[in-house]
């Protein structure tokens, strides 16, 4: 990959830039926790976008998709909002840089990625990570900090491309450390890294490619019990409530409110245990928790489907050490801890199962923890 860019970066440019990276991610563990004042546990994965890029000494910025097959040029004002949705990542960072007082000059820049987009791994957080550290590498002597940048790429999904995300992708992106894991706490902002190399064991992803659209806002509702049951018991987020308040307040709040704190409550503790286990070296637990969490989002939280319960229980039937949703539900992908020696069956069992019953293959991705953003 970082040939073509040279080489393309060569034949429009006809000189030579500086490489950078950014990876995707997945989180282990920490579901729908981040707006519950909870834990997310994400890391870098070894598939990432990588961009060449130079100053130009002119104030437009000139940027070459490869994957896309696109050149887009646009200026650093806010009327220069570039018109295709991949450039605005770009000019979002540009912007979102030279608001908090930064500098950003013209440049010539050519990338190229290699992580399958909007399959949950979350490519836009690499692509703004990218650039985020790069320009911040090129213009601004590397002040702006590290959480800063997670931040510009943040603010670049909700003011220039419509999502109103967290932050725990560009965290995620920009953190990365290799074989490692990070436990961000979403209230505080302070995190931790924990060792992640589980010789004998691969991750694997397994994209349903579904996405069930549903029709009454799930997610706000799931934001709303939680609220609602917070406010019960006279507290800001769920991150502070026990299984025992819970339990206290059983009679006053619905079946379903009970039911989606009691999950929040028991992942706030999942995440906690994850990280025990990893300290110790033991993966038996981690995946025990990560079905246990699967359970959750199904049955408490009630945000999987048929077709993730679907490669859930072939996991399971197949000895996988540890299997569960990844991201919001309702579609996308499950992670998957699997032994070495059972791998190539899990696939081919999880392919054909899934065909025979969806009409479809799920799609495999196998994925080694790794660094985040970095220059190459
Ligand atoms: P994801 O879950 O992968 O982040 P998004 O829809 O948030 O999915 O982001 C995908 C978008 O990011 C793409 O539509 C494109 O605009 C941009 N993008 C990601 N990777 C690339 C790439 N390799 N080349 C060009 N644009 C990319
Ligand atoms: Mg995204």
């Amino acid at each position: 990959m970082e040939n073509k860019i040279k080489k393309e970066f060569n034949g429009r440019f006809g000189k030579e830039g500086q490489l950078y990276a950014s990876s995707g991610r997945i989180n282990l563990i920490g579901e729908h926790t981040d707006y519950n004042g909870g834990f997310v546990f994400p890391g870098a994965i070894d598939k990432y976008i990588a961009a060449e890029i130079l100053p130009n000494g002119t104030d437009k910025v000139r940027v070459y998709s490869i994957d896309i097959d696109e050149y887009v040029e646009f200026g650093l004002k806010e009327e220069d909002v570039p018109d295709q949705q991949w450039a605005r990542y770009i000019f979002g960072v540009c912007r979102e840089i030279i608001k908090r007082g930064g500098k950003v000059e013209g440049f010539d820049a050519v990338f190229a990625g290699n992580i399958p987009l909007g399959a949950g791994l979350s490519s836009s957080a690499a692509l703004e990570s990218c650039f985020a550290f790069a320009l911040n590498d090129l213009f601004n002597d590397n002040k702006i900090e590290k959480f800063e940048l997670a931040r510009i790429g943040q603010s670049t999904e909700h003011n220039y491309c419509g999502v109103n995300c967290g932050i725990m992708d560009q965290f995620a992106s920009v953190f990365g450390k290799k074989n490692h894991l990070m436990r961000l706490d979403c209230r505080s902002g302070e995190f931790e890294y924990f060792p992640f190399n589980p010789v004998g064991y691969k991750l694997v992803l397994l994209d349903s490619v579904v996405k069930h659209e549903l029709v009454d806002s799930p997610y706000n509702k799931r934001r709303q019990s939680c609220e609602r049951v917070a406010a019960k018991l006279g507290i800001d987020t769920l991150r502070d409530a026990t299984m025992e308040m819970l339990d206290s307040i059983k009679e006053d709040i619905s079946k379903e409110d009970y039911n989606r704190a009691k999950f929040v409550i028991g992942e706030k503790q999942r995440v906690l245990d994850v990280c025990d286990a990893l300290n110790k070296g033991d993966y038996e637990t981690v995946g025990k928790r990560m079905y246990e969490t699967h359970r959750g989002l199904s049955e408490d939280y009630e945000v999987s489907c048929e077709e993730l319960d679907f490669l859930n229980d072939i996991a399971k039937e197949c000895g996988v050490t540890g299997s569960r949703i990844m991201g919001g539900g309702f579609g996308g992908c499950t992670i998957n801890l699997v032994k070495d020696e059972l791998h190539d069956k899990f696939i081919t069992t999880a392919r054909d199962k899934f065909k025979a019953k969806y009409g479809h293959e799920p799609k495999v991705y196998d994925v080694v923890i790794s660094d985040g953003a970095r220059k190459l």
